[in-house]
């Protein structure tokens, strides 16, 4: 083999995690996402595949389908723990791990052999260690490509057949001498950029399998789809894909703004929006594992121009009250008196670990440079972060809590409150549609 690739998928992940959560659901058909009336399917179980469930369906027609299925609204911010926890464990098998949403990755184990013996024994033992840490099942696919492997990871995995539910391989390792014969039964529909039309107009050609496929002349492809489709169903057919595997990389900044309906430059208002974003953003870094010792407020002010001031901390921090402080002092330093237009919170400079023994580097940024500001002054600031930090940790991951079983809006800090209620600033908390128990619904 050229390349070693290795291709990991979580199976019926989300279902997977309800079921993980709550053993009683063990056997019984598990459907997630937006349990509303417009919602949709996010993830089911193998348990609901059997009755026709599958995700991105309509939640009324799983209903139909699937009666007697629970039906669980989604807790993004659980699936997101887990699917850490995951990546952590595959980054000890290879640096190079590209990330594809929550429950799938790709590995370039070309550097592991060496250490962690051949493929098929990396790929054993890495669905051993997910099943042990985790608790949950995952199918691992190897090959030379990206394609090859997401195929065989696919081919691993449980089936429905006449009987039930039947277990997969799991693990399926497609060696260069066997990877004519492992494509060529496949349907043509599992090769990438094969949809419903390419499908159609395949079949009319006689082509049922990428067996069938990799016997039509390339010229003809071309003919029927166009040189760059036409080329690129010809090179899948034949097991050719060149496309790397690119280690996925955590984000430089994490913030969230707000644009007013009306310029504001009530303080006491603005500050409370300051809360508001500050928590939304420190549940957005914990969820990625990550603490920020930079904290920045951007305003666009009446004249529709845009200032930033940022402050960057000797120690990191997580927390809403703390990152809210620092944001709340930064405001202060701006000139908000004719009133803004826009507000925002950013936090960069992360790190995932306390990193108490860091240089103290007190700084103040304005939009011109670097202005050393008063050394009191950021002792002060410096000081009150770091006690509301240590004083809230306890709690915000009370509310951490909470907030994974009962969804976002379920709890929150009083400074937080608006007159509309709890603020659901967990833009992806449900994005599988509205709950069930949405008014009006
Ligand atoms: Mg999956």
């Amino acid at each position: 083999m050229d390349r070693t690739i290795l291709h990991v998928d979580m199976d019926a992940f989300f279902a997977a995690v309800e079921v993980l959560d709550n053993p009683e659901l063990n056997g019984v058909p598990v459907v997630v996402g937006g349990t509303g009336k417009r919602g949709v399917v996010a993830s089911c179980n193998y348990e609901a595949r059997l009755f026709g469930v599958r995700s991105a369906v309509a939640m009324a027609s799983a209903r139909r389908l699937c009666p007697n299925a629970v039906f669980i609204d989604g807790r993004y911010s659980r699936y997101v723990e887990v699917s850490a926890k995951l990546y952590e464990l595959l980054t000890t098998v290879s640096p190079v791990v590209e990330r594809i949403g929550l429950d799938e990755a790709f590995l370039d184990i070309g550097g592991a052999t060496r250490l962690f013996g051949a493929p098929i024994e990396i790929a054993a033992r890495l669905r051993e260690s997910v099943l042990e840490e985790l608790g949950l099942n995952c199918s691992v696919g190897v090959g030379r490509s990206k394609m090859i492997a997401k195929l065989a990871s696919k081919a691993a995995k449980p089936h429905l057949t006449q009987r039930g539910v039947e277990v997969g391989d799991g693990v399926l390792v497609v060696e260069d001498s066997s990877e004519r014969s492992f494509l060529d039964p496949l349907p043509v529909s599992w090769l990438w950029g094969v949809g419903a039309v390419t499908r159609k107009r395949l079949s009319e050609l006689g082509v049922k399998t990428v067996g069938d496929l990799a016997q039509i002349p390339e010229a003809i492809l071309i003919k029927e789809f166009g040189s760059s489709h036409g080329t690129h169903l010809a090179l899948l057919s034949k097991g050719i894909d060149e496309s790397p595997v690119v280690a996925s990389r955590p984000p430089k900044s994490i913030g969230r703004e707000v644009t007013f309906a009306q310029d504001s430059c009530d303080i006491e208002y603005l500050k409370q929006r300051l809360n508001v974003l500050s928590a939304g953003v420190s549940s957005q870094l914990r969820e990625a594992g990550l603490s920020a010792s930079r904290v920045s407020v951007k305003v666009r002010l009446a004249d529709l121009t845009f200032q930033t001031r940022s402050f960057t901390l000797s120690t990191s921090l997580d927390t809403g009250p703390a990152i809210s402080a620092v944001a709340q002092a930064l405001l202060d330093s701006l000139p908000i008196d004719r009133g803004i237009r826009l507000l925002g919170v950013s936090t960069a400079n992360f790190s995932d670990v306390e990193r108490a023994e860091q240089l103290s580097l007190l700084s103040m940024l304005h939009d011109d440079g670097v202005r050393k500001v008063d050394s009191s002054e950021g002792e002060d600031l410096q000081e009150q972060a770091a006690v509301l930090e240590d004083g809230w940790r306890e709690i915000v991951k009370a509310v951490d809590a909470i907030r994974a079983k009962f969804g976002y809006s379920a709890v929150g800090n009083t400074s937080t409150l608006t007159g509309l209620g709890l603020p659901s600033t967990a833009r992806r908390d449900a994005p599988w549609g509205p709950s069930g128990q949405d008014p009006g619904d």
